[in-house]
């Protein structure tokens, strides 16, 4: 079968995903890093993130659930795989059979898995985000008794930021952390590792700063934009001095102008937030989005460069600073929603 041609695209930069997995191994010190692989690889695609850090020499891959646990469960050896959201009754099954790991989070996950006979397990404290895990007034004696755990860990709920909470969490991970037998504690996310030595414990967890976010500026300077964004033109013309464009009208022509319409919308990923304030680039020159974005169509000012036309491809402005600036989404969910339409190549 040939590939069906699909007029937008994402070029991902597996050199570049490699080097930030480099760049953050080297802030983590001794500790080990690992790789947030949830929600396919941040939506760039899991198996083929999870091939080329597995080759670098990342060992341990979270995802958040069994299905993203099987999605990868062939490419790595299953005691690398954690399962950020614990263990079910319904995902008992298969947690057993895969040999993958849970990361417990309750004391009725902790039951559970010691019910349906425990073995190799990863746990879960909240040391202040108040989401996931073991809150300290969970913590009985006995709780972790006769349990087999392998990785002790945490979250940090605002590394991003010079914010108290930062070290106030680090403390309590500490203690709590220090009474548990364990094999490995792990408490650093992206930014985290970023926050020093004292935060990098046996394992760091980044996620973000693999595929280019940049979260903190200690190493703006190092990490490179693993994604960038490709649309075809479907239709140039040329509009009179007061058309509106797009829905609702947003926009109106302040002279004759060409105006482009590229495969791209908020089905995509690329949300109505960037109505008439994102941007697209044929070579250097600048072509502002104008109008509403709808759920296929972006319409773009192409007056500047005459010599486009239908079936040319734009690039797409998707540096992540930039683009969360444009549009208020963050970095997360600027990479997590892009859509499975959009073809993925790997260079
Ligand atoms: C998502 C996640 C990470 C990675 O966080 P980033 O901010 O993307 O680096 C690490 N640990 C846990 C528990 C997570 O849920």
């Amino acid at each position: 079968m040939t590939d069906t041609h699909r007029p937008l695209r994402l070029n991902l930069d597996g050199d570049a995903l490699v080097h930030n997995w480099h760049v953050l191994a080297k802030a983590s010190g001794n500790a080990a890093t690992g790789a947030a692989v949830k929600a396919d690889g941040y939506g760039l695609g899991a198996r083929e993130v999870v091939s080329r850090l597995s080759k670098a020499g990342c060992r341990d891959f979270f995802v958040a659930n069994w299905a993203e646990a099987l999605a990868i469960a062939d490419l790595v050896a299953p005691e690398q795989i954690a399962v950020l959201n614990g263990v079910q009754d319904k995902d008992l099954a298969q947690a057993r059979s895969s040999g993958i790991a849970p990361v417990l989070n309750s004391p009725a996950q902790i039951a559970r898995w010691k019910s349906a006979g425990g073995g190799r397990c990863h746990v879960m404290l909240d040391s202040g985000i108040n989401r996931l895990g073991i809150g300290p007034e969970q913590l009985d004696e006995g709780l972790f008794a006769d349990m087999e755990i392998d990785i002790a860990m945490s979250h940090l709920a605002s590394a991003d930021e010079n914010n108290p909470q930062n070290s106030e969490q680090l403390q309590r991970f500490q203690e709590i952390s220090s009474t548990i037998l364990c094999r490995r504690r792990s408490f650093a996310n992206s930014a985290g590792i970023q926050l020093g030595h004292d935060y990098h414990f046996d394992l760091t967890r980044p996620g973000i700063s693999l595929y280019g976010g940049v979260e903190r500026p200690e190493l703006a300077d190092e990490l490179r934009q693993v994604v960038s964004v490709e649309a075809q033109l479907l239709q140039v013309r040329t509009l009179k001095q007061g058309a509106a464009v797009g829905y609702g009208g947003t926009y109106i022509c302040p002279g004759d102008m060409r105006v482009g319409t590229i495969a791209m919308g908020y089905a995509d990923g690329y949300l109505r937030s960037f109505s008439n304030v994102g941007q697209c680039r044929a070579g250097p020159a600048m072509l502002p989005v104008i109008g509403r974005v709808s759920m296929d169509l972006v319409t773009i000012d192409v007056s500047s460069t005459p010599e486009l036309e239908e079936g040319d491809w734009v690039e797409v402005d998707y540096d992540l600073t930039a683009a969360s600036a444009q549009s208020g989404l963050s970095k997360y969910e600027l990479l997590t929603g892009l859509s499975k339409r959009a073809a993925r190549n790997w260079i």
